[in-house]
């Protein structure tokens, strides 16, 4: 990164020489490269450079895979292919939408293979609002910079006859309108639209093209030009209609370099809602990298049409309906950390996404649980209830809450005709049984019967926030109760049931998959995040729940893959950290280091935290230690930096863990938060004693109500545990049992 010298001098001129202010703003510590050295058999995040606004309409990125590849930037690649516009969320989703740019002068060349140039990431640029790069073969430097539908290029070509290539991917259609514009779409998806899905873009110049000869899905112009003449580009799209697409253009005002300032300074006032200061350069990276990173999704794929009215495309019906629509993410990853983060300190965002969630319920009968752009079926879970329950209870208002309360109690009892994800896939076993039997032919069953009974509690807490009667909110109570259905006694872990009771033999803790989801059952016996109390009571009381806790970290990387014949990505990046079967790497753990708060040894979780900020997390392409899943596993980073998580959304309560800035503030729209924690460093991790609004605060939790209208949190940290502090019974964070 070239960014990188000017920042050290910067901050070297802070904090030695104690000038007043760094020239560095926020934006300028992200590096959207982190998380791209990644392959299919490894992630170190299996992200992309998504050069975009925040929650933006479409993203840009440098596309080094061949059209189609859900790979599609890899930071070991040699060559770029275009330039993309993008909408995908995972490799695994993969993407919808895409076309691409690309400048070339080795002659009228179409064919991506043909096109593709050299480049070198000494001679590229990547942050969130502008990329430029030097596209060797061709010698010209592309550049661009996006707004939330649109974005402007500068290509600088070298002297002497020049194309641009526009890939409407295969399907699409792309031809010349008039001498400075070229308008087509593309229909390049993986699933997930309504029929007739088309998203239409325009590409305007201030040079003149010349046709070329014509093929369908791709267009060739031409133009002479002199050494280092600019050709600037004004691109815009829409998924509602070619006419919506040129009004997008809109949205391109002034010049290129007024476009990327607005752009710079739209992610400062974003990601500036969070100020943290260290002296160590890495950790102010890899904070903002991962702030970044929870800034992108959901998408708002919402537009305004010509009578001012925010309007959207919509998947589910394939018409265009009224008011916001937010995709492209995975409840079953993001309702952990990444809506917790949003409702906290972005509520705005999170009151369009909660009316965006009344409409898919409108348009498709059902809420999304893995949404890109409409329903998908991945993963399990039914963890819209989550994220329903969670705004509504953080004060999130402005929509029809009253909607979604019949969407999540349909939802739980009732499924997707087509999309088995959405709803709850064996919810007549679960509603029969209390449980998911492993021996009717539903995969994954443990897994879900343990977030249906999350879920069921997260519906109880809104019906009840809702003032809804007794008789309505009893069954969402009991139900609550049902991970005691699969906890075996035997093993003490939660393990598959069969529908006549008896639990699945023979039994391996280290099973991959099976009855659980990208895990086993020391990953997913957790999965209880509103009575930690509750499962500490099946597995024995305190110090055999602790007990079992530290076994995860210090047993062998041993597992057993037979579910899936290999192992899959998840498997081996548990293996290579030096952590035992503890696997940041995937989501169904990721709350279990804050578990020590409820068994009386916080210091354990303060400890683990730091260790797994320091070691798993940085600024660089191999920054991730696994996939980071659409904001969730930066979510994490982002909340445990600050020293909290919030490891049941829905309760309120934010499980405490310790601080890794000296100092950090959120500016929340109802108040700051001061979070100190003077003398921090690598040695002081441990929580001797902390302060809110100056009085001793001994709990190892913190409320929504504590932060939300302002703060001041002041840690004394240690380099010793502090075995006396947050071992009383009202310290521990909430449990539905207590
Ligand atoms: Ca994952």
């Amino acid at each position: 990164m070239k960014r990188l010298l000017p920042l050290i001098l910067a901050l070297g001129a802070l904090f030695s020489c104690a000038a007043p202010t760094p020239t560095a703003e926020p934006v300028d510590y992200v590096n959207p490269l982190a998380g791209t050295l990644s392959t299919f058999r490894l992630s170190t995040g299996n992200t992309y450079p998504a050069v975009a606004v925040p929650w933006g309409a479409h993203f840009w990125t440098p596309q080094t895979g061949v059209n189609g590849d859900g790979w599609t930037y890899r930071y070991d690649a040699t060559h770029i292919r275009g330039l993309k516009q993008t909408h995908q969320p995972s490799p695994w989703i993969n993407d919808y939408g895409a076309f691409s740019l690309m400048p070339v002068t080795t002659g009228p060349v179409y064919d991506q293979e043909g096109r593709a140039s050299w480049f070198s990431h000494k001679a590229e640029t990547a942050t969130p609002y502008y990329y430029s790069v030097y596209l060797a073969d061709h010698d010209v430097t592309a550049e661009l910079t996006p707004t939330a539908h649109a974005a402007a290029f500068r290509l600088t070509y070298p002297e002497g006859q020049s194309y641009l290539v526009v890939d409407a991917f295969e399907g699409g259609q792309v031809a010349l309108v008039d001498a400075h514009t070229l308008a087509g779409y593309t229909v390049h998806n993986h699933g997930g639209v309504a029929e007739g899905f088309r998203n239409w873009f325009i590409v305007r110049s201030d040079t003149p093209f010349e046709a070329c000869p014509a093929r369908e899905d791709v267009a060739l112009v031409g133009f002479r030009t002199l050494r280092g003449q600019q050709v600037n580009l004004q691109v815009a799209s829409s998924f509602i209609s070619a006419e919506q697409a040129e009004r997008n253009l809109q949205e391109l005002q002034g010049g290129f370099d007024q476009v990327k300032n607005a752009a710079r300074e739209q992610w400062n006032a974003t990601l500036g809602r969070i100020e943290v200061q260290d002296q160590n350069l890495d950790h102010l990276r890899t904070f903002y990298s991962c702030l970044y990173r929870a800034l992108l999704f959901p998408r708002d794929l919402s537009e305004v049409d010509a009578a001012g009215e925010r309007v959207h495309y919509s998947p589910h019906s394939g018409r265009i309906e009224k008011g916001y629509f937010f995709t492209d993410t995975g409840f079953w990853d993001t309702f952990r950390a990444l809506f917790p983060l949003m409702n906290l300190v972005y509520p705005e965002t999170s009151a369009r996404v909660q009316e965006g969630l009344v409409n898919d319920y409108l348009e498709s009968g059902f809420l999304p649980e893995w949404a890109s752009p409409g329903h998908r079926n991945c993963m399990v879970g039914n963890n819209s209830a989550s994220v329903v329950a969670d705004a509504y209870l953080k004060g999130i208002r402005g929509h029809d809450v009253e909607k979604l309360w019949e969407a999540v109690t349909r939802g739980a009892h009732s499924v997707h005709p087509s999309v088995p994800s959405s709803g709850r896939l064996g919810w007549e076993y679960y509603d029969s049984l209390g449980y998911v039997p492993c021996d009717v032919g539903i995969r994954e069953n443990a897994a879900r019967t343990l977030e249906y009974a999350y879920d069921d509690w997260c519906i109880w807490r809104l019906g009840q926030a809702l003032g809804k009667p007794e008789e309505a909110l009893a069954p969402y109570r009991k139900a609550a109760l049902n991970y005691r259905q699969v906890f075996d006694p035997a093993h003490r872990l939660m393990n598959g049931r069969r529908a006549d009771g008896h639990f699945s033999r023979p039994f391996s803790p280290l099973k991959w998959g099976g009855d659980f989801t990208e895990g086993n059952a020391l990953h997913y016996t957790w999965s209880v995040f509103h009575d930690v109390q509750g499962l500490m009571d099946l597995m024995g009381g305190e110090e055999a729940f602790a007990a079992r806790l530290d076994t995860v970290f210090v047993m062998p990387p041993k597992y057993d893959d037979s579910y899936y014949g290999g192992p899959i990505h998840e498997i081996i990046e548990m293996t290579v950290m030096g952590m035992g079967n503890y696997a940041h790497g995937n989501q169904p753990i990721q709350h279990m280091l804050y578990l020590y708060d409820w068994c009386s040894q916080p210091w354990k979780t303060q400890a683990r935290v730091r260790e797994v900020m320091e070691k798993f997390y940085g600024p660089w392409a191999d920054g991730y230690c696994g996939d980071e899943d659409n904001g969730q596993t930066s979510a994490w980073y982002v909340f445990s930096a600050l020293g909290f998580y919030p490891v049941c959304p829905g309760s309120g309560e934010y499980a405490l863990g310790s601080p890794l800035f000296e100092k950090a503030m959120l500016h929340l729209p109802g108040g700051d938060v001061r979070i100190e924690a003077p003398g921090n460093g690598p040695e002081n991790v441990y929580v001797e004693k902390l302060t809110l609004n100056g009085r001793p605060w001994t709990r190892n939790y913190l409320r929504h109500e504590d932060l939300v209208n302002g703060a001041r949190l002041r840690f004394t940290l240690s380099k010793k545990p502090s075995r006396n502090r947050g071992l009383g019974k009202a310290d521990k964070p909430y449990s539905l049992s207590d």
